[in-house]
């Protein structure tokens, strides 16, 4: 059976590594591709788990040597690419492949591969964006304030690429993000290969349906103002009228599985 290649793009903060790691806790035979990069290790990472660290010079050379299958440098910083071994190997085993890569990278995939199934996930809001980013900064030990706000101000630039998109989640509360991700996972296999869902196949199927980006409009409007992105035509604004950070919530308050 042809495995399904998946894109998920996010601006950073917004919980996509969360959400893909719960997935994969809760879904088998998605194999994850471990980016190379040219940033240093985050917190905890380590080389060959959340990515393979390596200098701008062998960066370089790998590149020359078609090594990638897309590539781009993010944050006008550091380089990142999903090495073309990565797909080859999930193809040559049958298996789905999740490409966790900028809206740059997704770009070039799409272009190679239009049959990629692609999910954009947002923040629901800029204030919730911050709070995550600086807890995430936080959790690593130092909050860097100026990488936080270099991150927050690329946001909206990136979910300004949302319509490329297919799938759109809206990260709030986690366990109902969590959910509509396996939800598409399992519709695509539905479709695509004709696999059997387990359990509450209908429901799957129509949670996954409601994260299609055509169905979308009503869901994404808040988010897409509070980025002053929808109905805007100048330059986008990130207007923070007091400094608290915003309450977050990994309560499940509305979990899409309660029939
Ligand atoms: P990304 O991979 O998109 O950069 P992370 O997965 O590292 O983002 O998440 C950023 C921070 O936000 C982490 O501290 C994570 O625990 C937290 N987080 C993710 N999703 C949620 C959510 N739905 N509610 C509250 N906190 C969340
Ligand atoms: P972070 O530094 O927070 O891990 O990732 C920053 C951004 O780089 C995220 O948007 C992430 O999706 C993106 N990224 C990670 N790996 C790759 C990759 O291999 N290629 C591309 N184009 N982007 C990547």
């Amino acid at each position: 059976m042809a495995g399904i290649l998946f894109i998920i793009s996010a601006p950073s903060g917004s919980g996509k590594s969360t959400l893909v790691s719960e997935l994969r806790k809760q879904v088998g035979g998605v194999e994850f591709a471990i980016s190379w990069t040219t940033r240093p290790p985050r917190g905890s990472e380590e080389h060959g788990r959340e990515y393979y660290f390596t200098t701008k010079e062998e960066f370089q050379r790998m590149l020359d040597e078609g090594v990638f299958l897309e590539h781009a440098q993010v944050f006008n910083d550091h380089f990142y690419g999903t090495a073309r071994k990565s797909l080859q190997e999930a193809r040559a085993a049958g298996h789905d492949l999740l490409l966790d890569i900028d809206v740059q990278g997704a770009a070039q995939v799409r272009a190679k591969m239009p049959e990629a199934v692609s999910i954009f996930v947002m923040p629901p809001n800029p204030r919730v964006l911050r709070t995550r980013l600086r807890n995430r900064s936080r959790a690593e030990g130092v909050v860097n304030e100026e990488e936080v706000y270099r991150r927050l101000n690329a946001a909206s630039k990136e979910i300004e690429n949302y319509r490329e998109y297919g799938y759109i989640l809206v990260n709030d509360i986690l366990d109902r993000a969590v959910a509509q991700l396996e939800a598409i996972v399992l519709a695509e296999r539905f479709y695509r290969n004709g696999e059997v869902i387990a359990y509450r196949s209908r429901r799957v199927l129509e949670v996954a349906a409601a994260c299609l980006q055509s169905n979308s409009h009503e869901r994404l409007k808040p988010v897409l103002e509070a980025f002053g992105i929808f109905g805007s035509t100048g330059q986008q604004q990130l207007n923070f009228n007091e400094d608290s950070d915003e309450e977050d919530s990994t309560v499940d308050e509305e979990n899409p599985d309660d029939d």
